[in-house]
């Protein structure tokens, strides 16, 4: 018996048999690890973690956990922001030891991985031959393939790359009875069931291995700045930028609240502190059509009163903006312990007006806000600052950002872009869904998981999509 377990015996030395002591986690000090993802106001302490080396070992810790009835939480790198991957008396299945690349494939731009890749670690395989894997979600460098799948991740470039589904040629699954399955996108007639495991966010069984696309390296790629002294201007420009029949690689914006962080801390790239929001607009392919884009995008920032704009004159330039842009999530642990950011989704067009309006309602709750987002595609990311040690804040959290979300639905957005519903917004699905749609959705994930094993109490609202939901 061990002490510390919270396990049945039996299913404790199952679990072992199969990982071996080292791949069976029970030390509650340990476990303290796995309470949260990247959204600390969701908790919780799982059972046990366990960590297979093997897609054979995966399979059988499937099959072990379905016997003995037990839920288990699917989790990658635990860099989710909606606490998708928290589990509650469940058992985690990590798939931080299954990381090979198990082949990339130049002739038909392919490569074939295990879910435990690291998202860049794919584009760096994929280099020597010239080609990278489009999807680019800020935290690459440390989330894993199978949770990019599960969340249909999204990112700076996919914008005009497109998200995680637009690249995944296939998936092996393994359903929440330990039977295993290959799925196709329907390109050989059958149903795109892979389609249904794109962000299905752990709930319908676990993603063993991915066939994802690669596509060239660009030839050229520039980055530009467009600074404004008012978050509204940098807002009509970006809805201008296409308006000119533009679409950047990407379009990103950058408040003040957030450049002063962010050129306070290592990732500083010289961004002005006194203005109010940067745009970051990159452009890429051939050489001339670059230039003829960059242009085309600095008129639509001066046309909307840029007070100055800024290409990037050399490679090691742009990459200083883009460390700045992807590093603003880890820049902020200088302004406060804590970060809760909403992810809805709001027509473009609606920014200009939404962005004063959510600074007015981080303030009436006196909270720090700091915007950086992908505004070319309307996905909002309000960072609210806080102290998870602070009750009182934590609570004007949630409500803040219930207000801010209950805004952007309004406003004719979704409640989340790319970062899931987990357990954080699933309370919010019926903002979006119909009873009726909700039922389908419970029915679909019946038909998957009819013991409700996989990723409870995520996603689906238990209460309103009836069928299996624990
Ligand atoms: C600084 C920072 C920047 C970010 N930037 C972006 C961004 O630009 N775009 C974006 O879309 N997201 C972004 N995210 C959110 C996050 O990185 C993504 O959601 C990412 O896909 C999560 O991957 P992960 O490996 O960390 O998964 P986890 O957090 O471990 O899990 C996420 C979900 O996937 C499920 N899951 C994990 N692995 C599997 C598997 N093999 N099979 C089935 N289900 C699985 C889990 O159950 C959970 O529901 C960012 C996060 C941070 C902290």
């Amino acid at each position: 018996m061990h002490a510390a377990s919270r396990l049945p015996e039996e299913v404790r030395l199952t679990l072992e048999a199969i990982v071996g002591s080292h791949g069976l986690i029970e030390d509650p000090g340990r476990l303290l690890a796995y309470e949260a993802d990247a959204l600390t106001t969701r908790k919780g302490t799982p059972l046990a973690v366990v960590l297979p080396d093997s897609r054979e070992a995966l399979i059988a810790l499937v099959r072990a956990l379905h016997a003995a009835d037990l839920p288990f939480v699917p989790r990658g790198a635990g860099t989710g922001l909606s606490g998708g991957s928290v589990a509650h008396d469940s058992v985690v299945v990590a798939t931080t030891r299954l990381r090979r690349i198990l082949e990339v494939d130049p002739e038909n731009r392919t490569a074939l991985v295990e879910p435990g890749v690291i998202t860049a670690e794919i584009s760096a395989a994929a280099a020597p031959h010239g080609l990278r894997y489009l999807p680019d979600p800020a935290s690459a460098t440390a989330c894993t393939i199978g949770g990019n799948v599960a969340m249909n991740s999204g990112g700076p470039h996919c914008l005009k790359h497109g998200v995680t589904s637009d690249h995944v040629l296939g998936l092996e699954i393994v359903l929440p009875d330990g039977e295993t399955a290959w799925l196709g996108r329907g390109e050989d007639g059958g149903l795109d069931l892979a389609g249904l495991f794109i962000g299905s966010e752990g709930t319908v069984g676990i993603i063993s291995s991915a066939l994802v696309g690669l596509a060239p390296v660009a030839g050229t790629t520039r980055a530009m700045l467009g600074l404004f002294d008012g978050v509204g201007d940098a807002g009509a420009a970006v809805s201008d930028v296409f308006e000119r029949g533009l679409v950047p690689v990407a379009l990103e914006l950058i408040d003040r609240a957030t450049i002063e962080v962010v050129e306070a801390s290592i990732f500083a790239a010289g961004l002005p502190t006194d203005t109010e929001a940067a745009l970051v607009i990159e452009c890429e392919g051939q050489a001339e059509d670059v230039e003829a884009e960059l242009a085309i995008a600095a008129e639509a920032c001066r046309a909307n009163g840029a007070r100055e704009v800024r290409v990037a004159q050399s490679e090691a330039e742009r990459l200083a903006i883009w460390r700045a842009r992807k590093k603003a999530y880890g820049a902020l642990g200088r302004a406060a312990p804590d970060v809760f950011v909403q992810d809805a989704v709001v027509p473009r067009t609606e920014l200009v007006r939404l962005l004063p309006e959510i600074r007015r309602i981080a303030d009436s709750y006196g909270l720090r806000l700091a915007n950086f987002f992908h505004a070319g595609d309307g996905n909002l990311h309000p960072n609210l600052l806080f102290d998870r040690r602070d009750a009182d804040e934590v609570s004007r959290v949630e409500k803040a950002g219930e207000e801010i979300m209950r805004l952007c639905v309004d406003a004719g957005g979704t409640i989340t872009g790319e970062h899931g519903v987990g357990s954080d917004k699933v309370r919010h699905m019926p903002l979006l869904f119909g009873s009726g749609e909700l039922a389908l959705m419970g029915a679909l994930h019946h038909a998957f998981d009819p013991a409700g094993l996989a990723n409870p109490d995520k996603l689906l609202p238990v209460d309103r999509v009836g069928g299996s939901a624990r």
